[in-house]
């Protein structure tokens, strides 16, 4: 059979390792495996979500109300725009995979850091457009204007704080590329992980109702990182009404469910959840610092909900990582995007406290 040539170079996503592997490999009691691997919520999602997806279980059966009129205005008074600014996604993936088949053909070009998020190129590889990368790992606003006059992209993926690296670019920065980019370019904004940010950093927080007078520029956001919800699938685009209708031709009809709805809905409402989860992430955070200082490596500064070890060469990435795999503790390996380094989610202070433990049995 011959499939679409498009598909020749797309490397399969590889995923977060799943606790269940880990337990059928090496027989490790599921209770003790720490799973840091993902970036999701380590407190779990809010206990009313849990709550409102239990009791409506029987629901099941039902498609849900397809123009997601309650969960698009929670999420218009959250980010003061109007229900038509938004588009919900099955994951802020689906609503990448909208803007890439609504944009990109063969002749195109999609620009993006060195080192980001693997489903921009997966995606812009599927209509058969280029990759054009800039060469640092971290966003440089100059690299990024270099390349988009040199090369006239038609999306630019600004992952801002970026997945791996967990940099972030600030305000100032992303309006400087925005502005230098003309109306026939796309700028994305990921912003999977600006709670975290703009919880650290005001400098650092974009906001949907900042671009949206603009028709070329959408931001994406998603329940999966801070709102605990990575299982239930659910992400939005926020932009310009007429891109938004744009991309409603793309979505298929009922791509969230019943469930995922109910669930999105619920945790729009339960602000404090949140507003824990980034306290007790900004706690352990500090622990993961003062641990690569205690081991003599270095960190990249983190606007997200994990920390990026950069090691030193007498520490291999993929050694340590299978070691701690072996141990039970599930960490992502930088290898594949060319570093020797380790992206960790910050946990509970437990899976935290028990990642160094190993850590220090395995570097040894
Ligand atoms: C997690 C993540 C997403 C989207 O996740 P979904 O679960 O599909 O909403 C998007 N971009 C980045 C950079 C991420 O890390």
């Amino acid at each position: 059979m011959k499939f679409n040539s498009s598909l020749k170079d797309i490397k399969i996503y590889e995923a977060g390792k799943p606790i269940e592997l880990v337990v059928r490999e090496f027989g490790i009691d599921p209770k003790a495996v720490v799973k840091l691997a993902s970036n999701e919520n380590p407190k779990g999602c809010s206990p009313k979500v849990a709550k409102a997806i239990s009791q409506n279980a029987h629901k099941a059966y039902l498609y849900p109300d397809d123009s997601f009129y309650e969960l698009k205005d929670a999420l218009s008074k959250r980010f003061s725009v109007e229900s038509s600014n938004i588009i919900i996604g099955a994951g802020s993936d689906q609503v990448l995979e909208f803007i890439s088949r609504a944009l990109l053909s063969s002749n195109d070009t999609v620009l993006m850091s060195k080192v980001t998020f693997a489903m921009y190129e997966i995606y812009a590889k599927q209509m058969e457009a280029k990759i054009i990368r800039t060469s640092s790992y971290q966003h440089r606003v100059n690299e990024f204007i270099e390349a988009y006059n040199k090369h006239n992209p038609k999306i630019i993926y600004l992952c801002t704080p970026n997945n791996p690296t967990g940099d972030g670019i600030t305000k100032e920065d992303v309006f400087k590329i925005i502005d230098a980019v003309g109306s026939d370019t796309l700028v994305v904004i990921d912003g999977a992980y600006m709670e975290y940010a703009s919880a650290k950093d005001k400098a650092y927080e974009i906001t949907p109702n900042d671009i949206l007078d603009r028709e070329n520029i959408i931001y994406l956001g998603t329940f999966s990182k801070a709102y605990g919800l990575g299982g239930m699938r659910i992400g939005y685009g926020i932009a310009n009404s007429k891109l938004i209708k744009e991309l409603y031709k793309i979505r298929p009809p009922f791509n969230i469910t019943t469930l995922s709805l109910i669930g999105a809905i619920e945790a729009c409402k339960d602000k404090e959840f949140v507003r824990e989860s980034i306290e007790l992430h900004q706690r352990e955070i500090k622990r993961y610092e003062e641990f690569a200082k205690e081991m003599g490596f270095s960190y990249i500064d983190s606007y997200t909900n994990f920390i990026t070890y950069l090691f030193p060469y007498n520490l291999n990435s993929t050694t340590i990582s299978d070691a701690l795999f072996k141990e039970g503790v599930i960490i992502r390996n930088l290898a594949s995007y060319g570093m020797n380094a380790i992206r960790v989610t910050v946990g509970t202070g437990e899976q935290n406290s028990r990642f160094f433990e190993v850590f220090r049995k395995v570097a040894n």
